[in-house]
């Protein structure tokens, strides 16, 4: 018997709709039959306006991270505009045991370092339609300072060109679209032979029984 979750990596530039795509997804999900929890990963960044402790993050202080780095408590963690961002390990191996697929929103190396360790992770990269839409979305959402957004653009240009290794690639325009999109990626890939091939031999194992 194998019916472990799978672990979705969701990864994309700062402002391509990630975080929302994968809200929306989650809203939807016990409608698409499709059982999913989100990992709330751990950052010593500041807490934006909006964000909520717990919910968008653990916002944590230096020290307290490192204990955690210490204690092995995360899965990954990687530092991005000099602040650490790691997924907390607990209740991503407990749900994983239970058969609920996980979602990891996590950047590129963070996902490097998932697939090492659970290589038949799904990948799916979050594209926004254009760098002028980017640059609207990271305006708009008035968190960062003129240096943090030409920062996390410049981010955006190096970082795109490493989507060419992730499974699925979704191109960001219509919310709703996108996350029906990465509800229809989870349950093709829970039908994939590799993971459901157990259930061939339970099935045999029915012939000829009352
Ligand atoms: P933001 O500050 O915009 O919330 O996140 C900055 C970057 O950190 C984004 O690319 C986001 O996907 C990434 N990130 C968020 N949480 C994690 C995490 O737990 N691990 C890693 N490796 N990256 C993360």
């Amino acid at each position: 018997m194998n019916s472990k979750g799978l672990i979705v990596i969701v990864s994309g530039p700062s402002a391509s709709g990630k975080g929302t795509v994968v809200s929306r997804a989650l809203e939807k999900s016990d409608e698409a039959r499709v059982e999913l929890m989100l990992s709330v990963s751990m950052t010593t960044r500041g807490i934006g306006k909006n964000e909520v402790d717990g919910e968008s993050y653990y916002f944590v202080d230096k020290d307290e991270f490192e204990r955690n780095i210490a204690d092995d408590n995360l899965v990954e963690y990687n530092s991005y505009a000099g602040e650490y961002y790691g997924t907390p390990r607990d209740k991503v191996e407990a749900w994983l045991e239970n058969g609920c697929n996980v979602i990891l929103e996590i950047d590129i190396n963070g996902a490097k370092q998932v697939l090492e360790k659970y290589p038949d992770a799904v990948t799916v990269y979050i594209l926004p339609p254009s760098f002028q839409e980017l640059e609207y979305r990271l305006r708009s959402r008035g968190r960062d300072s003129e240096e943090k957004i030409l920062y996390r653009l410049a981010k955006g240009r190096e970082e795109i060109p490493e989507a060419h290794w992730y499974d699925y690639i979704l191109v960001n325009e219509i919310i709703e679209e996108s996350a029906d999109d990465l509800l229809s990626i989870i349950k093709a890939e829970q039908h994939r032979r590799s993971r459901i091939e157990y259930k061939i031999d339970e099935v045999l194992e029915t012939y000829g029984k009352d």
